[in-house]
């Protein structure tokens, strides 16, 4: 029997090193990676359609309407599921509500027949994320949006991309204030997610973040792959 193609929900509030840690999947275990907040701040630079509908939600911190990024993340599935890899989707679902449409698609959505889905909560505490946060970088080439962070992944020449060249900046909505929002947003859906997901019987894989730098997580997080 062929085998199923995994589909990963990579959960968790921002500044746990989910995003990295996805990166990596992507670049060692030649995983397939959707940043939901990736893709929404390239649509925003490059002021699609889409972006301009967007923007409102991503500069202030808030979650995007449950049936707009529903239908953006089913799009890219569709078209990088054909390619039968372990697919990541960093922050998405992250509301009930996108939970049950990716559940309710999954199961009926012929396209989607051969896959298993898999949910992995990233948990830090909070001190600790505004501490990552505070210190996260960012590669403003929207084709690369590499994370660095000045006390833990730092870049090699000062202010600019390992591996494109680009200057780094810090991403409009990891200004503090807007940190907060993002926080305080987080844990307001964060139990309805994960009552949810025990209610339909999905498992949630618990990932406790370890201490130091983005190859001792990664090394850890290996484990739980495996
Ligand atoms: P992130 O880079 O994952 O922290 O996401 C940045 C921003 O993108 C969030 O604050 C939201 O405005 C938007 N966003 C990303 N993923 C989602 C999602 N699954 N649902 C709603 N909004 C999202």
């Amino acid at each position: 029997m062929e085998e199923k193609i995994k589909i990963y929900s990579f959960f968790g509030p921002p500044g746990t090193g989910k995003g990295t840690v996805a990166q990596k999947c992507a670049k060692d275990l030649d995983y397939i990676m959707l940043s939901t907040g990736d893709l929404s701040r390239k649509h925003i630079q490059e002021g699609t359609d889409l972006g301009v509908m967007l923007q409102e939600y991503v500069n202030k911190g808030q979650l995007i309407p449950d049936d707009l990024i529903t239908q953006m993340v089913f799009d890219w599935l569709k078209s990088k599921i054909v390619e039968k890899k372990p697919i990541i989707l960093d922050g998405f679902p992250r509301t009930k509500g996108q939970a049950s449409l990716l559940i309710e698609a999954l199961k009926s959505d012929p396209d989607f027949s051969n896959s298993i889905f898999k949910v992995v909560n990233f948990d830090l505490i909070e001190e600790e994320i505004i501490k990552r946060i505070s210190s996260r970088i960012t590669c403003s080439n929207k084709e690369c949006q590499e994370v660095y962070n000045t006390i833990v992944k730092v870049p090699t020449e000062t202010g600019i991309c390992d591996l494109c060249g680009s200057p780094l900046s810090r991403r409009p909505d990891d200004d503090p204030a807007i940190v907060r929002e993002r926080l305080k947003v987080f844990a307001r859906f964060k139990d309805d997610l994960l009552g949810f997901y025990h209610d339909v019987g999905q498992t949630v894989i618990h990932f406790a973040i370890p201490e130091g730098p983005p190859e001792t997580v990664f090394k850890m997080f290996s484990k739980i792959l495996a």
